[in-house]
């Protein structure tokens, strides 16, 4: 059984270590020649950290910083728990020295491309965020510093001895203005960067990426809605990947799609819970809120319920 992957990313690349580590016949491609450096270098440490050592990476040669706090909108200060900056670029840099690009048909076909979906049938109601993102040297304590509206926020990563400085809203410019927004909370002087790009996120959960299987093509990653509601995509395209490889070993594929609706069951919550902010449902927003704060504070950040209704406050709605 001969298996193509599209897409060399955070899901693709893992899921190509794991396919042909195991005696898979795997082939890969990716349209780039180098990957590419988005400052999605967040990670939700506990979970990566044991999914990567299955393929013989350890995470902890790529951390390059463990921020002690978020701090939003220059107010409420939280407990970092598990977010832990890593190399993003070279860790996908160190796994595609090992492989060759190459695409032929095959009899099962993996759309990894992120964003894109390049091989699926495109999703109906596709939700696209805008991001920009700059790498700067700042001298700021090494916390995570965040701006936030209903529709997006401005993001500051401490990368050791550099800067991710970013943000993702409805469309660049505001993603801009988000940028403004938080230099001027911050006191982040625009000094001049050393790289600046524009990307794209998809905000929609699983259930509505679908088909996530369609013929013989499995969609694993962003392309099938593992990214939070906060926009956390790295450790969950991970899973993904990870699911994939057990239904496949298993000769369980038929049962792929249910396990990815099943697994990421937190990520449906969570954009339940965006959009009702962004629609001003309060109530129904209120509810979710709970469920919310218990998912966020096992996987990422130390939070309570009356911190995040504080936050709600700030936001306005
Ligand atoms: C600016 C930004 C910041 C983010 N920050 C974080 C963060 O801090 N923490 C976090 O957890 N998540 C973050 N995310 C989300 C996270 O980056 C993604 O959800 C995650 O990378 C998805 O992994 P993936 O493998 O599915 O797709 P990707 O990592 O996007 O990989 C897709 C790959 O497919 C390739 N490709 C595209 N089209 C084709 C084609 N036609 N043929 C072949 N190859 C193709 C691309 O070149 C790319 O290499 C961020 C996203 C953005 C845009």
């Amino acid at each position: 059984m001969q298996i193509q992957i599209y897409g060399a990313g955070i899901a693709g690349s893992y899921l190509y270590e794991l396919l042909s580590q195991n005696g898979f016949k795997v082939r890969i491609y990716d349209l780039r020649n180098k990957p590419d450096c988005r400052c999605a270098w967040g990670i939700a440490y506990n979970e990566a950290k044991e999914l990567y050592r299955k393929i013989g990476v350890d995470l902890d040669d790529y951390i390059l910083s463990i921020p002690k706090e978020v701090v939003i909108n220059g107010k409420i200060v939280l407990k970092n728990k598990n977010v832990y900056i890593f190399d993003r670029k070279r860790l996908l840099e160190d796994l595609w020295k090992d492989f060759e690009f190459e695409k032929a048909e095959a009899d099962i076909v993996v759309d990894a491309t992120g964003c894109s979906r390049a091989i699926l049938p495109k999703i109906e109601n596709d939700s696209i965020y805008y991001t920009i993102q700059t790498v700067e040297k700042h001298d700021l304590d090494e916390n995570i510093y965040v701006q936030m509206r209903k529709t997006g926020y401005a993001w500051a990563f401490p990368l050791g001895d550099r800067w991710h400085i970013g943000a993702g809203d409805l469309s660049y410019e505001r993603a801009m203005e988000l940028i403004h927004q938080l230099r001027e909370v911050y006191g982040i002087k625009d000094r001049g960067n050393e790289c600046y790009c524009k990307a794209k996120i998809r905000m929609l959960p699983p259930s509505e990426c679908k088909p996530i299987v369609y013929g013989n093509v499995y969609g694993v990653g962003e392309a099938v809605g593992c990214v939070s509601g906060g926009g956390e995509g790295n450790a969950p395209s991970l899973r993904c990947a990870w699911i994939f490889y057990e239904c496949l070993a298993n000769d369980k594929l038929d049962e792929y799609e249910k396990r990815v609706l099943e697994e990421f069951w937190w990520i449906e919550e969570e954009h339940k819970f965006v959009r009702a902010v962004q629609e001003g449902k309060k109530f129904t927003a209120l509810r979710l809120l709970p469920k919310v704060v218990s998912i966020e504070s096992k996987r990422s950040i130390q939070q309570s319920v009356k911190d995040i209704k504080n936050l709600l406050n700030l936001l306005r709605w």
